[in-house]
């Protein structure tokens, strides 16, 4: 591609890029719209300076990974509505010079569910009370779906219950038998099971706890096909990968990094390529 004196940079923020080939789902969009942008990994230890990079630098824009949704926030100058509720950000635009945090996990979450469900008045469980939980689970209250939280630590499916509202359950992982009774959904959004991790190979549901009919959404996209998503198969349950939200978090973020409508069959091809097994 050719890189111009005119080439807006949109930086991508975490601390290790070993297996992530996200840049190459947004490069290839570009390309296909031949739109004068480059999508570059960087690998952050001082998030301080490199906002500070940023701004001089007159980035575009950021994407925005793990460990920093939540701590970039206080070098934000301001953070569009869903991300204050959020409270975690994953993309940030350069405005003449201001940045502007959002969230663009909820929407992606949401888009992946719905091509296998709808979710108004369905009874769905959460597992996790994190960043990407509290991203899907006010989107899902905003259509109406009934939620559940389940965390580890109660205390805080607790709060994010009470942010979401009154009549909002929550509990422990002890519950998940009696909660999946009578769930339609299943949401793991937290990273057990993810490669190279030491809950690799391992997931939060007991294999019996799945049946038939029941739809299992995983966050976790490497690898593609984790315990959970290999136990919900065998169950007969509905799977949404891990991989579907990424596409589409993404493909929110690329209009708000360009104002322009997507070409949402490159980036799925890329994503395909990127995140096969
Ligand atoms: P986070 O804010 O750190 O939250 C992690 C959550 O997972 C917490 O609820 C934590 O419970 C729980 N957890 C962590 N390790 C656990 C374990 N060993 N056993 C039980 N629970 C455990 O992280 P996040 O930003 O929400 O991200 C969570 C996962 O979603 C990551 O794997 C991330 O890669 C993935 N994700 C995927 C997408 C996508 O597009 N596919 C988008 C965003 C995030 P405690 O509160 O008890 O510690």
């Amino acid at each position: 591609m050719k890189v111009t004196g005119n080439t807006k940079i949109i930086g991508f923020l975490g601390s290790s890029y070993k297996t992530s080939k996200m840049y190459d789902m947004y490069n290839s969009a570009f390309a296909e719209l031949d739109l004068d942008y480059q999508y570059v990994p960087l690998i952050v230890d001082d998030l301080g300076k490199a906002i500070e990079g940023v701004k001089n630098l007159g980035m575009k824009a950021l994407g925005v990974t793990i460990p920093y949704k939540i701590d970039i926030i206080p070098y934000l100058d301001e953070l569009d509505e869903n991300a204050q509720r959020i409270g975690a950000v994953n993309v940030v635009v350069n405005k003449n010079g201001k940045l502007i945090g959002g969230n663009t996990d909820g929407i992606g979450a949401l888009r992946a569910l719905k091509e296998k469900t709808e979710v108004k008045n369905k009874k769905v469980v959460i597992l996790g009370a994190g960043g990407a939980s509290r991203a899907i689970a006010f989107s899902l209250k905003d259509n109406q779906a009934v939620l559940t939280i389940l965390n580890r630590d109660i205390k805080k499916a607790e709060e994010l219950a009470k942010a979401l509202g009154e009549d909002i359950s929550f509990g422990g992982y002890e519950q998940l038998k009696r909660e999946l009774e009578e769930a339609h959904i299943l949401i793991n959004t937290t990273p057990v099971g993810m490669i190279n991790t030491d809950t690799e190979g391992q997931s939060l549901v007991d294999m019996e706890l799945l049946r038939p009919g029941l739809v299992v959404m995983e966050l976790v996209s490497k690898p593609r096909e984790t315990k959970l998503v290999q136990d919900a198969k065998r169950r007969g349950c509905e799977v949404v990968y891990g991989y579907r939200m990424l596409l589409h978090q993404g493909v929110e973020k690329f209009k708000m990094y360009t104002d322009q409508e997507p070409p949402i069959e490159v980036m799925e091809r890329a994503m395909e390529e990127i995140s096969g097994d």
